[in-house]
């Protein structure tokens, strides 16, 4: 994963491997291999404050994430809008707003409004649809603050700013949600992205911005028709690889080595990176990371959350330790703060 050179290896040891004739990816991959795995804030430090809001990408800067990330769909006009959902109804007022804007299906759509109509709404922590309480019920208070959305420019004049004041270098890690989707309201986000991210000198593999699509064919798009030279991840659930239940090894293998051929990494869900079984002395976690690694891809997994612990692990130590032995890149995770404290001590 020579690729991924963690900004724990500083210029001057590289200068010096360099003088005394070691091959700069030697010393990477000499790096990697006692590397701490990146903390990467999921919709920022969406644990403590509601998510993608620009408060939580402060705080999880200052929490000590490496990666930052932004969900992005286009508003009316075209701006990227850093929200997971297509539709607004879970974490702003909309409702209350526009009441005439929903869709027949009763939503209220992101690509309906303008960045100006979209200033007008107040965010919130996310509520469940069947209830319209807090998803996690300990978390930001529905009736306190005062939370707006914020465009991906935004978020990256935040992050840059703060880098700037912190002297870190805390990265972007961009979503591009539901692009057949928004191709079909007529929009195309990984080029407004593409752009964006451009204006903003993230342009190659060395730039700290990686992006991430569910959609197999969007990140092979994004490799070989808008060509971008930026680090991309292939997310994934169950379906993604569209393999047969009865699926071997093989397949497994040819899978990922297709997607290695156009992507840098995959991002799998928890659930797909643990064995069904319940006997503590088997193993607890499948062995895609290895297989993924032999295939040249990093592997990112999503969602590590103090609150929603697997059965197999006693405590949030106790799965972030195993995860960091089992050889996994980067944790996303909604708890930078709680993911650093359990990862080994950076090299340096
Ligand atoms: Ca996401």
């Amino acid at each position: 994963m020579s690729h991924f050179i963690r900004t724990n290896l500083s210029v001057p040891i590289t200068l010096m491997l360099l003088f005394i004739g070691i091959s700069t990816s030697t010393a990477s991959r000499a790096a990697e291999t006692d590397a701490t795995p990146l903390v990467i804030a999921h919709r920022g430090a969406s644990g403590y404050l509601p998510e993608h809001t620009l408060p939580a990408v402060a705080l999880a800067h200052g929490l000590g994430a490496d990666f930052i990330e932004q969900d992005i769909l286009l508003s009316k006009d075209n701006e990227p809008i850093v929200i997971h959902d297509r539709f607004l109804d879970y974490v702003t007022n909309v409702a209350q707003v526009f009441p005439n804007r929903k869709r027949s299906d009763g939503h209220y759509y992101v690509a309906d409004f303008t960045l100006v109509e979209l200033r007008n709404l107040r965010v919130h922590e996310r509520t469940n649809p069947a209830t319209s309480r807090l998803q996690f019920p300990a978390r930001f208070p529905l009736d306190k603050g005062n939370f707006t959305l914020a465009t991906l420019a935004e978020h990256i004049e935040l992050i840059q700013g703060l880098n700037h004041t912190t002297g870190r270098n805390v990265g972007l890690l961009v979503e591009i949600k539901d692009p057949a989707w928004q191709r079909e309201q007529g929009q195309d986000p990984s080029r407004v992205v593409l752009e964006t991210l451009k204006k903003y000198d993230y342009k190659t593999r060395d730039d700290n911005a990686i992006l991430q699509c569910f959609d197999v064919n969007e990140v092979r798009r994004l490799r070989t028709e808008l060509h971008t030279d930026l680090r991309l991840i292939q997310l994934m659930n169950e379906q993604t690889l569209k393999l047969p239940a009865d699926a071997g090894r093989a397949q497994l293998i040819a899978a990922l080595e297709k997607i290695a051929t156009h992507a840098d990494g995959i991002g799998p869900s928890l659930e797909m990176l643990l064995t069904k079984s319940r006997i503590p002395d088997d193993p607890q976690i499948t062995d895609l990371i290895d297989l993924a690694h032999d295939a040249g891809l990093e592997v990112y997994c999503y969602t590590f959350r103090s609150e929603t612990v697997p059965p197999q692990f006693a405590t949030f130590a106790e799965l972030v330790e195993a995860f960091t032995a089992a050889g996994l890149d980067g944790f996303i995770t909604d708890y930078a703060d709680k993911v650093r404290e359990h990862l080994p001590a950076p090299v340096r």
